[in-house]
C-alpha cells in the first residue's frame, strides 16, 4: 500500500502530485520557487539594518510649560 504523501511546495503551497523524484527542484515545485527561497535566505544575510529613527538625538523634551 503506497502512501501518497501530500507534498506541497513550501513557497507557493501548490500541490506537487506524483513522486518527488519528478521534481528536480524538490522540495520546491519549480526552479522559480527554489530561487525565491534562496532569495529569502540571501535577504536575511544582506539585510541592511534600518536606519533607526532619531531616538538618540534628543531625549523626550516635553514642549509644554
Ligand atoms: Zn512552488
Amino acid at each position: 500500500m503506497a502512501t501518497a504523501k501530500k507534498v506541497t511546495c513550501p513557497i507557493c503551497s501548490s500541490a506537487m502530485p506524483g513522486d518527488w523524484s519528478e521534481y528536480p527542484d524538490y522540495p520546491f515545485c519549480t526552479k522559480r520557487c527554489r530561487l525565491i527561497d534562496l532569495g529569502r535566505w540571501l535577504g536575511e544575510d544582506y539585510r541592511v539594518p534600518e536606519k533607526q529613527s532619531d531616538d538618540r538625538s534628543s531625549p523626550a523634551r516635553p514642549d509644554e510649560e
